[in-house]
């Protein structure tokens, strides 16, 4: 069993002009300690996709229409608000993209890094103390007694960044959501950061969902991954088959958008045109207005889902036998 399963999942926004389908129809795994990235551009759903998981939707404005999201035995959409904060932070735990913003200006790090593993357990407070300073080394912060003392604007971008990472990890979650956490931060940093991601699973062994728009950023941090666009996954693979066997033309057209490092020469293809407005989608792919592949077919109905390896699926109708030969012709 995966340690975390949805299973079409279905997010509407209520906005002025009328209802938004952020999400339409999600579905994703992640086994224990593994890393799954959720990749697309801003507006497709991955963040309130990540959001979900927590039941971090805003109020009032998101609703989930339809799906499961199963967890430990559980329907995490069915629990009650008081169940899903024990599992907030002591099971799943999330880091936003700008540290500042999570972390209380007015408070001693030391206070907030034992604030939540005091509000979930009944550990005394010299063993929460103990156990943030281990935390602290555990994300690279020397000098934990002290560092303890301070407030966060004692910490640089980069520092703050390791806190919050500390702060998700104090109680020792089975996942850790990511979304863009180093988006905000400089390249040496975010590298640092992404390398950190790295030796903290190692040693804690935790799963981790990480919310990103940046392929370099997959390239070293995730296991798997899903691209979403307009609110759908329209491909999944694991990383290597995502780099060499990209299969959608939305996801060879984002591998052709970013810079690679071997061949400064090589000039960017950016994608034309914009995602489909999620107020009233297509009822064929979404992609299709800005695909050079788009057949008749593509425009009235939806891909369906295909399987290309074990680990690998897109959903265009290319994929379909019927199609066989027109993506040669075209390529
Ligand atoms: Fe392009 Fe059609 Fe595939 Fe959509 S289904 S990505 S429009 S070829
Ligand atoms: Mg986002």
């Amino acid at each position: 069993m995966p340690l975390l399963e949805v299973k079409d999942l279905h997010i509407h926004f209520k906005t002025y002009g009328g209802e938004v389908q952020a999400v339409r129809g999600v579905d994703l795994t992640l086994e224990k300690g593994e890393t799954l990235a959720i990749v697309g551009e801003s507006g497709c759903g991955k963040s309130v996709t990540a959001q979900s998981l927590m039941r971090l939707l805003p109020k009032g404005i998101a609703k989930v229409k339809s799906g499961e999201i199963w967890f430990k035995g559980q329907n995490l959409l069915k629990l009650s608000d008081k169940k899903m904060r024990r599992i907030q932070g002591n099971d799943l735990a999330m880091i936003f993209q700008d540290p500042m913003t999570s972390l209380n200006p007015t408070l001693t790090i030391g206070t907030q890094l034992t604030e939540g593993i005091r509000k979930h357990t009944s550990i005394s407070a010299a063993k929460a103390n103990e156990k943030a300073l281990e935390m602290l080394t555990i994300v690279g912060i020397s000098n934990g007694e002290e560092r303890l003392k301070q407030y966060p604007h004692e910490f640089s971008g980069g520092m703050r960044q390791r806190l919050m990472i500390a702060m998700a990890l104090i109680c020792e979650p089975d996942i850790l959501i990511a979304d863009e956490p180093t988006t905000a931060l400089d390249v040496t940093i975010q590298a640092q950061i992404l390398a950190l991601f790295k030796e903290v699973q190692r040693k804690t062994g935790v799963a981790i969902i990480l919310i990103t728009h940046d392929l370099g950023v997959v390239a070293q941090l995730a296991d798997r991954v899903h691209v979403m666009y307009a609110g759908k996954v329209i491909e999944q693979s694991n990383r290597r088959e995502l780099f060499y066997q990209a299969t959608h033309p939305y996801t060879k057209g984002l591998l052709q958008s970013i810079p690679r490092l071997d061949d400064a020469k090589e000039e960017l293809i950016p994608i034309a045109g914009t995602p489909p407005d999620l107020f009233a989608p297509p009822a064929g792919c979404p992609f299709a207005a800005r695909c050079h592949y788009a057949m008749d077919v593509c425009r009235y109905h939806m891909p369906v889902t295909t399987a290309i390896t074990a680990t690998h699926k897109a959903a265009c109708w290319l994929l379909d036998p019927r199609s066989k030969g027109v993506f040669e012709e075209l390529a």
